[in-house]
């Protein structure tokens, strides 16, 4: 995603902490006492301006959602949306998802999202890739037993690599579309990337995993 100079975005995401976690650290393991409630916590890794997410929330109000998004700049675009609708079961995190077992307790996490990761096409950066097996471990740690992995992109070579990757990490395949937007799949929500590439008329994959026990 192109990066924006936007010098007030550290100033504006600290002004709401009640959107952007602040302190994530000290909230591993408290997530469901932040939320107020029990309710699955789904995350997506990589959130960009957030569209997928609060759309989510705003859908499916027995579960909570958490955006997680590396870039200042970016993610302040995702808080300008969570401010608009509003919503309990919404936060976001401004974190690297390398990081992701400082912020979450084992099993703390029941979903994981990943929309339109970035591809790192060259073979030496494979290690960036958030289907590379050490993002598999992590994520494989902060799920639950049988917890999934929701994944779209419009880059073949991304998704033939992350079936792959999954694969040969031991997950299990639920769900595969090789044409989303003309499948019979229902209540998809579309991100900024994918409403973006749709429209140019790129087809969008999609599958789901499953960690087995
Ligand atoms: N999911 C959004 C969409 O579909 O419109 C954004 C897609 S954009 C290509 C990928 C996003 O992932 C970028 O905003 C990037 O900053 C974020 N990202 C990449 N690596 C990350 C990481 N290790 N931790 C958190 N976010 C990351």
């Amino acid at each position: 995603m192109r990066m924006r100079n936007k010098p007030w975005a550290i100033d504006f995401i600290a002004d709401h902490p009640q959107f952007v976690i602040s302190n994530p650290t000290e909230a591993k393991g408290k997530w469901h006492e932040i939320f107020g409630n029990s309710h699955p916590i789904h995350i997506e890794v990589g959130t960009g301006k957030g569209q997928f997410i609060t759309g989510m929330a705003g859908q499916n109000d027995s579960i909570n959602y958490i955006g997680i998004e590396l870039s200042e700049s970016i993610i302040v675009t995702a808080l300008q949306k969570a401010i608009e609708v509003d919503l309990p079961n919404l936060k976001l995190l401004n974190v690297n998802a390398e990081k992701l077992t400082e912020y979450f307790e084992d099993g703390e996490i029941d979903r994981v999202y990943l929309n339109f990761s970035d591809p790192w096409p060259k073979p030496r950066h494979a290690k960036r890739r958030l289907t590379f097996k050490t993002f598999l471990s992590i994520y494989e740690r902060i799920l639950v037993d049988g917890g999934e992995i929701h994944f779209k992109t419009d880059n073949q070579g991304l998704f033939e690599y992350s079936l792959t990757s999954f694969s040969e990490y031991g997950l299990r395949l639920q769900y595969v579309s090789l044409d989303l937007h003309n499948s019979k799949f229902e209540g998809n929500i579309m991100t900024e990337y994918e409403e973006k590439f749709s429209g140019l008329g790129q087809r969008i994959y999609r599958s789901e995993v499953k960690f087995l026990n």
